[in-house]
């Protein structure tokens, strides 16, 4: 029987994501893969101890829908601290699965059709698809070179009385670059008196470098009072393959979030949520992040100054951009095949983070690496 109708895609033009394709293409080619984002060195043991505790003394099923509450305490503790927000746990903070699952869940909660959302190129991957599977339209914002950063007065232009929410992302995958308080008083300014909702992704909150702070929207109250702010554990604590993150938004926006995140996920994994109770009570066990991975910025790029590729300095995360302009003129798509498949390394090409595949013959390399990974990627990278 032939249907020829039965499937309309509502994604047409979304295929495999380039982290599944790159890291495939690393492993089929036995090459470094410093593409797609996770460390290749292990979480903390006390961590698995904690959660085989947890498994063993039979908290095994369901947890509350919004996240264990001893869980959501101290991440409202934590962000106090940090950033002298209150959230109450009870009605502020939810548990999901990953950070994914919280930008889908809060762009789902409140883009109706029709409505546009403003993200920033190069972007994540997951915001467009998922604004669009809501009925939104995204309305694209280049970050200008050569540091990325955002006009603001251009942004200013783009909004009209479609505009329901804006998505930023700091510290920023996949440029490294991070927002200023001139920035966010920016944001404040043009959103004020309009029903913008800002969605704030901060996964990398904990990876910033050379003693710059982190400028979480929980920081500025009138941003606060209108965004979804959401983080992953999986970028702090070395454990991307447990997917577990969460969001902070005041009352009125996190009975929304709720309502799409128990029919979406219900709730998360419970042995886990007990585990990150008991581990997040060091704070050092995440305040000591960053000089972690300053170390492994610094270990890779000085690794790397023999190269003709150039760096685009990183403020953030764990990516850092080479430009390889002076070397090829080839597309960044195949550029990255080739160093895949011709000398054994690994990236992401930048120009996927474009709707329009722009192209500035720059790839991202992940450096979540043990140092012996970045010594040979190094070596690699030395001779190109
Ligand atoms: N946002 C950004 C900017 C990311 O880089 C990632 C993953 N690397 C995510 C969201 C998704 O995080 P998670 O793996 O917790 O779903
Ligand atoms: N966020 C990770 C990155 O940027 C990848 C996550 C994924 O594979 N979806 O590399």
């Amino acid at each position: 029987m032939n249907y020829p109708n039965l499937i309309n895609s509502k994604l047409p033009n979304v295929g495999t994501t380039i982290f599944t394709i790159m890291s495939k293409l690393a492993t089929d080619n036995n090459a470094i893969n410093l593409s797609q984002g996770f460390p290749d060195f292990e979480c903390s043991e006390e961590m698995i101890s904690l959660v085989n505790k947890h498994m063993k003394a039979g908290n095994n099923q369901y947890a509350p829908m919004p996240g264990l509450i001893g869980l959501r305490e101290i991440l409202a503790q934590k962000t106090e601290e940090l950033y002298g927000a209150k959230y109450d746990p009870d009605s502020e903070i939810t548990i999901t699965a990953g950070a994914t699952q919280a930008i889908y869940t809060a762009i789902s909660a409140v883009v109706r059709e029709g409505d546009e959302v403003i993200i920033f190129e190069p972007a994540y991957d997951c915001y467009q698809p998922a604004i669009e599977l809501n009925g939104g339209k995204t309305v694209y914002m280049q970050l200008q070179s050569p540091d990325y950063t955002i006009d603001w007065e251009k942004v200013k232009k783009m909004i009209n009385h479609h505009t329901k929410m804006i998505i930023i992302n700091t510290p920023h995958n996949p440029t490294g670059s991070v927002m200023s308080v001139a920035d966010m008083i920016m944001l404040e300014k043009i959103t004020k008196g309009t029903d913008i909702i800002i969605l704030s992704d901060e996964v990398y909150e904990h990876i910033i470098f050379d003693n710059q702070q982190h400028q979480s929207v929980a920081r500025f109250p009138f941003l606060a009072e209108r965004s979804f702010i959401i983080s992953s554990f999986g970028k702090t604590f070395h454990t991307t393959g447990w997917k577990l993150g969460y969001c902070v938004a005041p009352k009125n926006l996190m009975a929304e979030f709720r309502k799409v995140h128990q029919f979406l996920v219900f709730s998360c994994n419970t042995p886990i949520q007990y585990a990150l109770t008991e581990y997040l009570k060091e704070s050092e066990n995440y305040l000591s992040l960053g000089n972690f991975y300053q170390q492994k910025r610094d270990y890779f790029i000085n690794a790397i100054k023999g190269s003709k590729l150039n760096l685009i300095p990183a403020a953030g995360t764990y990516f850092q951009l080479l430009s390889y302009k002076n070397i090829s003129k080839e597309k960044d798509t195949d550029y990255a095949i080739r160093l895949t498949k011709e000398f054994g390394i690994a990236s992401i090409p930048i120009s996927v983070f474009y709707h329009e595949q722009e192209d500035n013959h720059v790839l991202r390399f992940c450096f979540a690496k043990k140092e012996e990974t970045l010594a040979k990627a190094a070596e690699i990278l030395n001779k190109i």
